[in-house]
């Protein structure tokens, strides 16, 4: 396991700065967070075409929020693990530019990621459907009665994230697309990339001649597919693995 840790860190260093990385549900578990879609799930209670669609939301928001307040309540509680500081510390040192995210936890940026772009929203902020007044930050403590009701406008208000039926954020798409182009190495933890259009993140810096490493705990459709090398196990694992070498060669290069 070691070579496979040298060699996604010489890969990386050799791009360092032109280095991007797309995460999914799978680097937020080791947080609490269980995947939406797993056993453990929400959707394994709340059936996401009834919880999870901007329609539901409108025609019901009263049940909707019934399974948003027990989903905030979990993202509230839980705390970056070693995965998202191993990415914040790379950010540091140079090597990794960009964190592109399918996770709506803010763990990224609790972790220390500055460039962070999210795909799918975030539950921190709220946000009026009516008006489009923000409130970001809010806790769940801070809300006097569900469903929360905009300040300016009395309608009612949703969590910054990107419900089924919404059009995904259009400059986190531009955003990602441009990091996916120019980045001369694409890290891929913690999803299967099957939910476009962040699946088609990785096959864009592959397209541009980049290189694509994949971190997964179990084989997916782009172990066979667009990636250069795929490295199985919990992700905090392997990204020390690779931090450590990305350490060596780092000093190695000072010393020079
Ligand atoms: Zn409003």
């Amino acid at each position: 396991m070691k070579r496979a840790y040298e060699l996604a860190a010489e890969t990386m260093v050799a791009a360092a700065g032109k280095v991007a990385v797309l995460t999914g549900a799978g680097i937020s578990v080791a947080s609490g967070i269980p995947d939406f879609r797993s056993s453990q799930g929400l959707w394994a209670r709340y059936d996401p075409m009834e919880y999870a669609e901007i329609s539901s939301f409108k025609r019901n928001p009263e049940k909707v929020w019934a399974m948003l307040e027990e989903m905030l309540a979990v993202v509230e509680q839980a705390h970056c693990n070693r995965a998202h500081e191993y990415l914040a510390e790379l950010e540091k040192k140079g090597v990794l530019r960009t964190v592109i995210t399918q996770n709506i936890d803010g763990l990224h940026q609790a972790a220390g990621s500055c460039d962070v772009i999210e795909f799918h929203g975030t539950t921190r902020n709220l946000v009026c459907l009516r008006c489009g007044w923000r409130w970001p930050g809010f806790r769940l403590s801070e809300l006097q009665k569900l469903p929360p009701k905009c300040h300016k406008c009395d309608a009612i208000m949703k969590p910054e994230v990107v419900f089924f039926g919404e059009q995904i954020p259009q400059t986190a798409l531009i955003k990602a697309s441009e990091a996916a182009e120019s980045s001369k190495v694409m890290l891929v933890i913690g999803t299967s990339a099957n939910v476009y259009p962040a699946a088609d993140m990785p096959a864009l810096t592959k397209r541009s001649g980049g290189r694509v490493i994949e971190i997964n705990l179990e084989p997916t459709p782009l172990s066979t597919s667009v990636a250069d090398q795929t490295i199985f196990g919990p992700a905090a694992v392997v990204l020390a693995g690779i931090e450590s070498a990305c350490d060596k060669l780092l000093t190695g290069r000072r010393l020079i």
